[in-house]
């Protein structure tokens, strides 16, 4: 097995290895209702279909509309009838059977697409079919953990969401799941690791910290998930994930399984993709919102002195008093010390209010987030990076209190909102601070069939006579043409060869400038995107 009690976990006197694991074993009532008693998810699917997933790559398998299309093992079906998952979502329905079909994927897909069913599905079906592994021979150490498939996300947030959706599909099968992450007390999570680890849901760090104190070995590690992986090297964990990924015992690329999924694709992702996956298929998927227009954008100019008045106004509108009114409101602000002064405001305001940022500890994040999802404190003052990867599912209003740098970070905000096809409403205070997210602010709520106010589409207008506005002097429609967050750059337009080499399914659609490396890189493997016309602004240059 992957953990390290091979040699002495017996069941019904046989050995681990004589076991077959896709046989579900006995019902657990009461851990049935603990995993899946909240019941279904409530998705709006009639709105959610229409996200479109464009597929590229060679040899593409075909994609599924039903989980009844893939063969899966009695344990996943039981579990996803559990779920309540009645029909995939569509980076499911295309990612499910690529995995299956034992394919690397580098995907754009966002928390709220299911995504994480779409990785955890597949995998864990193979982990069943396949079974448990012996520890490594020649490897002594009698409590080191030999995981069999290692996912990494950036925060505790993300990872202890993947972990209980990973407890949903372990459910009356023989493997578990595991999580590890920092600002934890590491002695009590190497003793629950001692229970078994089959499946490692870690944050980079931690992960390390494991490594080098002999508790984990990669040696069996067969597939290797790295989720929100733009996210995980703006916190700097790029070190660390090539320390675990290339400098220990994992197995090569090739051997090993990879998928990767991000909401950008800056060029260190796109180097990451080079480093880790082999021949993968790229997925892009829809943005959940910005195409189905299930998130009512509204970009308002408040001056710096007037947003608390205005923050005020809008609060007034929600109806707080009612608990079921799911009026939850996530308020964005730029700084720490702006999360406190205006936590601190709105309380004295009177208003419920709770707030994350990354000064807090992991407790009082815990508790606020707890405070928050059971709607005792159902506004939420954030900043971005602590609000990172939570799986809020009912925010009623996205507000940013102070917008963003980069309009990438303005969708992964609003995408809090309006989640797996419900409606709703993000609110943004503009002022001459913004002036340089024109650009891409206009051509996004174009695309999504947002009403521009005025003043805003006036300023863009100037922006773009006067060429000025906008770090990118390019289309304004390209980047974000068909709602997909990134492209493949490996078929980028001017890439000629790269470009047809697969089954796109939106052939001739390419408007964007993806992976237009500023030449740093000599990787022959980059030559199609080098050949990005030196004219091309470069998107990623931040
Ligand atoms: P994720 O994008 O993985 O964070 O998933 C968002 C939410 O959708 C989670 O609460 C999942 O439990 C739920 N979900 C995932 N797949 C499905 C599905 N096929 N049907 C219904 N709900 C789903």
């Amino acid at each position: 097995m992957g953990g390290g009690r091979w040699n002495n976990d017996r069941d019904g006197g046989r050995t681990n290895s004589e076991i077959d694991w896709t046989i579900p074993t006995s019902r657990d009532e009461r851990l049935e209702v603990e995993l899946f008693g909240n019941g279904n998810t409530g998705i709006n699917f009639s709105k959610y279909e229409d996200i479109p997933v464009e597929a590229t790559g060679d040899n593409i398998p075909p994609h599924i509309t039903s989980f009844d299309e893939v063969k899966l093992t009695e344990i996943i079906k039981n579990s996803i009838t559990l779920a309540g998952y009645d029909k995939p979502t569509p980076v499911q329905k295309y990612a499910i059977p690529i995995i299956i079909g034992r394919r690397d994927v580098m995907a754009c897909a966002q928390t709220g697409s299911g995504k994480t069913a779409a990785f955890l599905v597949p995998i864990l079906n193979q982990i069943y079919e396949s079974g448990p592994r012996p520890p490594p021979a020649n490897i002594s150490g009698k409590r080191k953990h030999f995981p069999l498939g290692l996912v990494l996300a950036p925060t505790r947030e993300l990872a202890t969401q993947i972990y209980d959706e990973a407890r949903k599909f372990a459910y009356r099968s023989r493997m578990r799941p595991a999580v590890v992450y920092g600002g934890s007390n590491i002695v009590d999570q190497m003793r629950e690791l001692d229970r078994g680890c089959h499946l490692l849901v870690a944050t980079p760090g931690r992960l390390v910290d494991m490594l080098g104190r002999g508790k984990i070995g990669l040696h069996n590690c067969r597939y290797l998930v790295l989720d929100e992986a733009d996210r995980m090297l703006d916190m700097g964990f790029e070190p660390q994930i090539r320390r675990i990924v290339q400098e220990d015992t994992m197995p090569p690329t090739g051997e090993r399984q990879t998928l990767m999924f991000s909401a950008t694709f800056p060029k260190e992702i796109q180097i990451l993709a080079r480093d880790f996956l082999s021949n993968y298929i790229f997925l892009a998927v829809g943005r959940v919102g910005s195409t189905s227009e299930n998130i009512f954008q509204k970009i308002v100019w408040v001056e710096e002195h007037d947003k608390r008045s205005y923050l005020l106004d809008l609060l007034q509108a929600s109806n707080f008093s009612d608990p079921s009114a799911e009026s939850l409101t996530l308020v964005f602000v730029e700084t720490k010390k702006g999360a406190d002064m205006l936590e601190e405001y709105l309380h004295q305001m009177g208003y419920p209010v709770t707030s994350i940022h990354g000064d807090r500890t992991q407790r009082e994040r815990e508790e606020a987030l707890r405070r928050f999802r059971a709607g005792k404190a159902p506004i939420l003052v954030a900043t971005a990076v602590a609000a990172r990867g939570l799986d809020i599912p009912h925010v009623k209003h996205v507000i940013n209190f102070d917008l963003p740098g980069d309009v990438e970070e303005y969708v992964h905000r609003i995408g809090r909102t309006g989640r797996m096809g419900n409606l709703g409403l993000a609110t943004s205070f503009f002022n001459s601070k913004n002036i340089n997210l024109v650009r891409d602010l206009v051509s996004l709520l174009v695309e999504a069939n947002q009403e521009l106010p005025p003043w805003l589409d006036d300023m863009f207008s100037e922006a773009r006579y006067s060429g000025g506005g906008s770090r990118r002097a390019g289309s304004t429609k390209g980047r974000f043409s068909g709602g997909f967050g990134a492209r493949d750059y490996r078929q980028t337009p001017s890439s000629g060869s790269a470009r047809n080499n697969g089954s796109s399914n939106r052939p001739g659609s390419y408007g964007g400038n993806y992976g237009n490396y500023g030449g740093n890189y000599n990787s022959s493997s980059y030559n199609s995107a080098n050949n990005v016309s030196s004219n091309d602004p470069d998107w990623w240059d931040k």
